[in-house]
């Protein structure tokens, strides 16, 4: 089966060229560029990768996402410690 079209993703690609979640972006008219956001991933998980991005971030751009990304993350994360 082929993988997505979009970008980096490889889900198989079950929407003629695009997987379910690429093409769900497609028909509400969003980017279909992208990643999509990982489900089933832990807060823990989410907040790692952000903080891994934080430090790839390799220009204003980049960084201005990694930054508003991560602290996202870090809300999340700690707001599901707190529901514990
Ligand atoms: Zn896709």
């Amino acid at each position: 089966m082929r993988t997505c079209a979009a970008g980096d993703c490889f889900r198989p690609a079950t929407q003629g060229e695009l997987c379910a979640g690429h093409a769900k972006r497609k028909y509400r008219h969003q980017p279909v560029a992208g990643p999509l956001a990982e489900v089933g991933r832990t807060p823990w998980q989410r907040l790692v990768d952000a903080a891994l991005k934080y430090a790839d971030a390799d220009s204003d751009e980049a960084f201005a996402r990694a930054s508003a990304v991560l602290r996202k993350a870090a809300q999340a994360y700690v707001s599901s410690r707190a529901r514990r």
